[in-house]
This record gives C-alpha cells, sequence and structure tokens, in this order.
C-alpha cells in the first residue's frame, strides 16, 4: 500500500495491524498522513475495511467541489503527491493493484461525470511549487496558471503574461497546449517532467511534446506532467503588467466566469478558416440551452453550468455539434474532456467520428461576414 513505502514508515503516528485471511500480517496506517508526505483521506468506516490496502477515500466529498466546471460525484480514492517522487510511488501501486484512474488538475478544461467513480483520482493541488533561477523557471503541475504567470512577472520575467486569468494548472495546461492572446505554452516551455504509468520519471524536451494546435504527446501517451521547466527571457515589468491586466479584463468583458464552464467545448478547424463559435453561432445551438444549461449568449463555444448534471450538460453539447454538422457539413472535435463513467449510449455519440462534408457555399457566406 501507499503508505509503506519502507523509508518513511517509522514516521507513521500510529499503525494498526491487521491480519489477512492466510495470516500474513498487513500494517494499516492511520494518525499523521503529513508525515507520510501524502496527503490521505481515510473514512472512518475503512478502518475495518477488508481491503485495508485501498484507502484513499474521502467520501463524501464531490469532485465537483476540486472543479471549475463543477461537476463530477465521488470516488473511491483520491491521492494528492506532493512531488513527482511521491506521484511515481502513487503511480506504481495504482498499477500494480490495476486500479481505474484518471487525472484531474483545476478541471477548467473537464466535465466530470456525476456517477460515483470506482477508482482513483490523482490531483495536483500539493503539487504547487515554482522556483526561480535567474531566467529558468521549474514549476510543478499543480501550480495555477495565474499564479505562475504572477511569479514571473515578479521575477521581471516575460513570456506568461497571457496566461493570467486562463484558468487551470500548468500540468494539464501543457496536456492541452493551451493558447491565447497570442500565447501558446509550447511556445515557453524547454522540459517536461513526467511520471509513466509503471512510475518511472523521465524528461522530455519541449519539442518532443509539442505536435501543433492543442496535439501533445499526452493526448496519446498516458504520461503525467509533474514539473515543466521554462527559460524566459527579462522584460520589462511595466508592459508584463499591462498584457496581464488587457487578458484579465478581456476576458471578464466578454462575461467567461458568469457561470462555471470549461472555456471552448470545442477546437477549432482550421481547414474551415471559421471559428467554431461562429459556426455555432450561425447554426443557432441556443436554441439547445434547457433549464439549468445554457449556451453562453456571449459565446457560443461556451456552455455554463447553472447547476446542470453532468449528462444534461453533455447532452446539450452533442446538439451542438449535430446542428453544425447538418448546416455546415463540419464535424467539431471536442476541446472539452470526458472524465469518469460514461454511459454507454452517451459514449458511443461522444466518440463519433464523422468525414468532414464541408458544405462550401454556406461556409463562402459565413467567411464573408468575418471581412
Ligand atoms: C473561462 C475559461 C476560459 C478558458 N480559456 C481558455 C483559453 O483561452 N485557451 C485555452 O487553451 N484554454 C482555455 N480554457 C480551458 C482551460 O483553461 C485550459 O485547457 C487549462 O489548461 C486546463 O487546465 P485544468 O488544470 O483545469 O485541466 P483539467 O480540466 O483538470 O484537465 C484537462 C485534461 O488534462 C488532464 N490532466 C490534468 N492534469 C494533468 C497532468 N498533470 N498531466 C497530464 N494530463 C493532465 C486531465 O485528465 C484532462 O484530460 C478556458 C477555460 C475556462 C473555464
Amino acid at each position: 500500500m501507499l503508505c509503506s513505502k519502507g523509508r518513511k514508515r517509522q514516521k507513521l503516528d500510529e499503525l494498526l495491524y491487521l491480519h489477512d485471511d492466510s495470516g500474513v500480517k498487513k500494517e494499516f496506517c492511520f494518525g499523521n498522513w503529513q508525515s507520510l508526505g501524502l496527503t490521505l483521506y481515510l473514512c472512518p468506516g475503512q478502518l475495518l475495511n477488508p481491503h485495508p490496502n485501498e484507502f484513499y477515500c474521502k467520501p463524501p466529498m464531490l469532485l465537483k467541489e476540486l472543479s471549475t466546471y463543477k461537476t463530477g460525484g465521488t470516488c473511491d480514492q483520491l491521492i494528492e503527491p506532493h512531488s513527482a517522487e511521491e506521484l511515481a510511488d502513487a503511480m506504481a501501486q495504482v498499477q500494480r493493484n490495476q486500479t481505474s484512474y484518471f487525472l484531474l488538475g483545476a478541471g477548467s478544461n473537464s466535465l466530470i461525470m456525476d456517477d460515483h467513480w470506482p477508482g482513483a483520482v490523482i490531483s495536483f493541488s500539493n503539487m504547487n511549487h515554482i522556483r526561480i533561477e535567474q531566467t529558468r523557471v521549474f514549476a510543478e503541475a499543480g501550480l495555477d496558471n495565474s499564479q505562475f504567470a504572477e511569479a514571473c512577472y515578479e521575477a521581471s520575467l516575460a513570456g506568461a503574461g497571457w496566461m493570467y486569468y486562463m484558468p487551470g494548472q500548468l500540468g494539464a495546461t501543457v496536456r492541452m497546449n493551451a493558447r491565447c492572446y497570442g500565447g501558446e505554452i509550447s511556445g515557453i516551455v524547454d522540459a517536461v517532467t513526467v511520471v509513466t504509468e509503471n512510475g518511472e520519471i523521465k524528461t522530455y524536451s519541449g519539442k518532443e511534446v509539442f505536435f501543433g494546435y492543442k496535439d501533445t504527446l499526452f493526448m496519446s501517451k498516458p504520461e503525467i506532467v509533474a514539473m515543466v521547466e521554462f527559460n524566459l527571457a527579462k522584460g520589462d515589468q511595466e508592459q508584463i503588467r499591462q498584457l496581464m491586466d488587457s487578458c484579465k479584463t478581456d476576458r471578464e468583458a466578454k462575461h467567461q466566469f458568469l457561470y462555471p464552464s470549461c472555456g471552448c467545448v470545442f477546437k477549432n478547424n482550421y481547414d474551415v478558416g471559421i471559428p467554431s463559435g461562429l459556426l455555432l453561432e450561425h447554426a443557432k445551438v441556443r436554441q439547445f440551452s434547457v433549464g439549468p444549461v445554457e449556451v453562453s449568449p456571449y459565446h457560443a463555444n461556451f456552455v455554463f453550468n447553472k447547476g446542470a448534471t453532468a449528462i444534461q450538460i453533455l447532452d446539450v453539447t452533442l446538439q451542438m455539434r449535430e446542428v453544425v454538422y447538418r448546416k455546415y457539413g463540419v464535424w467539431l472535435e471536442y476541446e472539452m474532456e470526458v472524465l469518469g463513467l460514461i454511459p454507454d449510449d452517451l459514449k458511443k455519440r461522444f466518440q463519433e467520428e464523422r468525414p468532414q462534408n464541408f458544405k462550401q457555399a454556406d461556409l463562402a457566406l459565413l467567411r464573408n461576414t468575418l471581412d
């Protein structure tokens, strides 16, 4: 079990010894979890759990409390390591136990399903340290984008101002190759330290990780971003602050934070040459707003959660994709990630791929409105 890492075992305040059916003594620990260097959650009923090795549980905590989009039910285990090494230990354990898991940053690009997740959720909320040495910056995966931008500003380092007020954590921001206001995370990352599913730690150069628009190694390889290294240029603090403030002001003016959302639900398709938001707008997707799910009145690619279930939100986005395909022949690709258990019928619809069948005349009409 994770808490029985030899070198840390002696630090435990208390140990409860249990015996399994074969008489083998097993340790089950409780007490000072922090001394393990891991944040562990244990529900009291689990002290006599027949599976004492599986202990990271904090019911009735809801994942929606950890997610910007405010959806998500309970899970068996919430694992919150404090470092890449602890993350590696945790992954080795998860792998040994064949536990299903998913990764959760700030949940600002993810729709977490509401049904109980019978597995682990890896959270990076305790991996949020940053170290700056001259122009080199080393930041852990759980650091908030705005805090990262703020720290770079304090050190008079340019290049990260555009990340201010973009929700999310660095690890997921690398995974998504997030971008806005002329910046893209691929443009400033030097190296990425990852933890593999088997618990190995390795480092890639930025070039090995980023493949292009919203496309990275981590979309095809189940490796976990643990630490990100940057080499930034010295800049003028006033100019950096101006950029940061303008990003914040613009997002607020566009009412992006009016209700919980995951930002843009769909990626842009650069072959079409029209932003997905505009396609959605002209396909009149606001008709699908129902009760607590609202397509933003300000940006048709944003879907607000006004107290909806994850299924209600997913269903609305599926209808949005459908109507754009019918009107323009463009099959939009989801940017929003869905985490957790999706009912089979919805999963099939969510994963459906259709050939692009661009209706050029209609698209040309729309393109003209852009000029
Ligand atoms: C109001 C609003 C505005 C937004 N504007 C923009 C924008 O302008 N540009 C833009 O690009 N995005 C935007 N987004 C989306 C979001 O900000 C980014 O995608 C952000 O990088 C997601 O970070 P997160 O920690 O919330 O990710 P999460 O939603 O927690 O995770 C996203 C994905 O990454 C995986 N993941 C999480 N942590 C790790 C890790 N350490 N290693 C590997 N995989 C991991 C998750 O499993 C999931 O698949 C916006 C979102 C909102 C709510």
